[in-house]
């Protein structure tokens, strides 16, 4: 089976950037990185080079990669720029050409279409610690600025970083040429149920609108037609 390692960025005593509410991005970087892990699994090993709020030096994440083997690493970060009207995301390789470039360019595809935000392009670094250090291809995803507050806004609820995670999975999955399971319907448990419902439309468009709405707000959802 390939072999993944994601690395959530920073950790510990270190928070990475700061939204203008206090957002950390070590935060965000966990929560993607254990959901992106959880999508992941099904289709390949993956190991996380954190998975707590704890610090991990770049030396060691690099290291944990390469005595894991993996043939991809991912580590996940969070933008921030001192003009909060800057936003979008983009993914790092080390060096144009390769699967790592290949990998960068699958996943950045992915999350501009998940995110809606702009798309800054992939981009290339060779002096990235654990681009340079991980024998695998890798990538870094910046997924959105967590210091311009629309995207800050975002970035907190749980529904957003589960959209990151399944678009930068579907990158890793079409990069390896596999599919991703269709996740399950929720089952629903035996016995009374006491439903709450939120709306009732004539248009389906209506209803899938509304659900976006609670999907965005971190609730879940579902149409059923009757
Ligand atoms: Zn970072």
């Amino acid at each position: 089976m390939v072999k993944i390692c994601i690395d959530p960025g920073h950790g510990g005593a270190d928070p990475g950037a700061i939204g203008p509410t206090g957002l950390k991005e070590k935060d965000v970087n966990m929560a993607v990185g254990l959901k992106l892990a959880e999508l992941l699994k099904p289709i390949a090993e993956v190991k996380l080079t954190r998975t707590k709020d704890i610090a991990v030096s770049l030396k060691d994440r690099a290291a944990i990669a390469n005595s894991f083997g993996c043939d991809y690493f991912i580590s996940v970060h969070t933008n921030s720029f001192t003009d909060r009207k800057v936003g979008g995301v983009e993914t790092w390789a080390y060096a144009p050409g390769g699967n790592g470039e290949k990998l960068a360019k699958a996943v950045q595809a992915e999350l501009v279409k998940a995110t809606g935000f702009a798309n800054r392009g992939v981009k290339f670094n060779s002096k990235f610690a654990v681009l340079r250090d991980t024998k695998a291809p890798a990538i870094i995803t910046e997924n959105g600025f967590i210091s311009n507050p629309d995207e800050e806004k975002l970035l907190k609820t749980d529904a957003f970083r589960e959209k990151i995670a399944k678009a930068i999975a579907q990158g890793v999955a079409k990069q390896l040429g596999k599919k991703l399971p269709e996740p399950k319907p929720a089952q629903a448990p035996a016995g009374k149920l006491y439903k709450v419902q939120v709306g009732a439309y004539k248009e389906r468009k209506n209803a899938e609108a509304m659900l976006a709405k609670l999907k965005n707000a971190g609730f879940d959802g579902f149409i059923k037609q009757e």
